[in-house]
C-alpha cells in the first residue's frame, strides 16, 4: 500500500466520523448553505459575503489557513451541480475541528485556501445548469454579462492563487472508457490556450491528479476517468489557467447503488489528497506522465436500464416485434421521484445498462405512451402466454398487468421480469 493510498483512507474514516453536512447535495438550497457557513463561522472559520447573484442572492467566500501558498476552489456555478458545496463544508468544518493534527498544522502553515461554495445561488435554488439571465456562467468568462463571473474573475485577479480547483458534476451514465463502468470522478488538468502549451503548474496538477486518482482507486477501481481536453476560449477553467492560475477541474459522476453523500466524501478525500500534497510538496516524486493512466471520459454506450429482447406492443398501429429498450432516468433533486424516458429501441447488444433485465417472457407496452424514443418510459408487463386485446381503452383495468415500472420502480410484480445483472 502506498503512503497516499494509506492517508486516504484515514481522510474517508475522518468524514465518516466528523462530517457535518446531512442532506443530499441535490436538495440543498442556498438558506441550508447559509446554516452550514454560520456553522463554520461558529468554529471560527473566516465566512464572507463577497458579491450578489443576479437575483441578490448571496456569495460567499470561505478562508483558512495562514501560509503562502495560495490556492482557489469553487463549486457549483452550475446550479444543478451540488457535490462538491456539501464537501467544501465538510473539508472545512474538519479542517478546523482538526487543527491540533500534525498533518493539518502543515496545511494551515503552508497554504491559505479560499473557495466559493454554491457561484450560482439562483440556479442552485431552481436546480438549473444557469444563472437567473440564462446565461452558463461557464462561457461567459470573456463577456462576464453575469454578475457571477464578474465577481469569480474579480475574486481571482484581485488574490493571484497559484492553484486552482473547479468543482463540477457530470452525466451520471459518463463511462470510465468504452464501458460499463460509470466514471464516478473525472478530472482534467487544464491549459490555457489551444495549442496546450505546458507551464510548471500544469506539471504540478497533473501530479497531483496522479495522487488524488492513486488515493481513490482503493474506494472506486475502474470508476475514474479524464474529462475531454478540449480548449474552450470562453470557459473559467481555461481562462484561471491562462490568467495565470492553473486549474484542476474535478466532475463527480454517479455511482450504481452508493448514494451522494458517498460520492461528498470521495470529493472530500480528492480536496484533502491534493491540498496535502500541494503544501508538503510531494507530488515532486511522481512522474506527471501517470495523469496519462487514466482512460478518457465515453458518453451514449450506457443506460439506466435495458430490457433485453422485449416483445414490443404497440397496440394501436402494427407492432415492431421483439428489441432491446434503452431507457435513462432524467436529472431531479434526491427528494424528488426521477422520471424515465425511453432513448433507445433497437438491437442493444453493443450497449451495457446499470440495470438490465432478460424480458423475452414479456409483452411490454407503454402505461402513458407508446413504446418509442423521446416517450416516457411507463412500461406494462404481460406474460407472453396471456391472450390480451391490446385495443381496449382500460388495458390496464381489463388486463391485470404482470408488472409495472414506473418512474424507475417496480410499483407491481418486483422480481418478475428477471434480472440479467
Ligand atoms: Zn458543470
Amino acid at each position: 500500500m502506498n503512503v497516499y493510498m494509506q492517508t486516504a483512507q484515514e481522510f474517508a474514516e475522518l468524514w465518516d466520523k466528523e462530517h457535518i453536512t446531512n442532506k443530499f447535495p441535490s436538495n440543498v438550497r442556498h438558506k441550508d448553505l447559509q446554516t452550514y457557513l454560520e456553522g463554520l463561522r461558529k468554529l471560527g472559520v473566516k465566512v464572507e459575503e463577497v458579491g450578489r447573484s443576479y437575483a441578490n442572492r448571496e456569495i460567499y467566500q470561505i478562508e483558512w489557513g495562514k501560509g503562502p501558498k495560495r490556492v482557489f476552489l469553487w463549486s457549483q456555478m452550475h446550479g444543478d451541480e451540488p457535490t462538491a458545496t456539501t464537501a467544501l463544508i465538510d473539508m472545512f468544518t474538519i479542517l478546523q475541528k482538526n487543527r491540533d493534527n500534525d498533518w493539518v498544522k502543515k496545511l494551515e502553515s503552508e497554504l491559505t485556501i479560499r473557495a466559493v461554495p454554491m457561484v450560482n445561488p439562483d440556479g442552485a435554488e431552481l436546480y438549473v445548469r444557469r444563472n437567473l439571465q440564462g446565461i452558463d456562467i461557464n462561457r461567459d468568462a470573456q463577456a462576464l454579462v453575469t454578475p457571477e463571473a464578474r465577481l469569480l474573475k474579480k475574486l481571482r485577479d484581485e488574490w493571484q492563487p497559484e492553484l486552482g480547483f473547479n468543482l463540477h458534476n457530470q452525466n451520471e451514465l459518463t463511462t470510465a472508457g468504452r464501458s460499463n463502468k460509470q466514471a464516478a470522478i473525472s478530472f482534467l488538468v487544464v491549459y490555457g490556450d489551444a495549442p496546450k502549451t505546458e507551464n510548471d503548474g500544469h506539471l504540478r496538477n497533473k501530479r497531483i491528479t496522479a495522487q488524488m486518482s492513486d488515493a481513490l482507486r482503493q474506494f472506486i477501481p475502474g470508476h475514474m476517468a479524464r474529462y475531454p481536453d478540449g480548449f474552450t476560449s470562453t470557459a473559467f477553467g481555461d481562462n484561471f489557467s491562462a490568467w495565470g492560475t492553473p486549474v484542476i477541474l474535478i466532475e463527480t459522476g454517479a455511482l450504481h447503488g452508493k448514494d451522494e453523500m458517498f460520492l461528498v466524501k470521495m470529493n472530500f478525500v480528492a480536496f484533502l489528497t491534493a491540498l496535502r500534497s500541494h503544501a508538503d510538496g510531494s507530488n515532486h516524486t511522481i512522474d506527471p506522465a501517470r495523469y496519462f493512466e487514466l482512460p478518457n471520459n465515453a458518453s451514449g454506450g450506457l443506460f439506466h436500464f435495458i430490457f433485453r429482447g422485449a416483445n414490443v406492443v404497440l397496440r394501436y398501429e402494427p407492432s415492431i416485434g421483439v428489441a432491446d429498450l434503452g431507457l435513462n432516468l432524467e436529472r431531479r433533486r434526491a427528494e424528488f421521484p426521477s422520471p424515465t424516458k425511453i432513448r433507445q429501441v433497437g438491437d442493444l447488444a453493443a450497449y451495457y445498462g446499470l440495470d438490465e433485465y432478460d424480458a423475452s417472457g414479456f409483452f411490454v407496452t407503454g402505461r402513458v405512451e407508446p413504446v418509442k424514443p423521446g416517450n416516457m418510459g411507463e412500461l406494462l408487463f404481460y406474460k407472453k402466454d396471456r391472450k390480451i386485446d391490446w385495443t381496449v381503452p382500460d388495458l390496464e383495468k381489463q388486463y391485470e398487468p404482470d408488472a409495472i415500472l414506473s418512474f424507475g420502480k417496480w410499483i407491481k410484480g418486483a422480481g418478475v421480469v428477471p434480472k440479467k445483472n
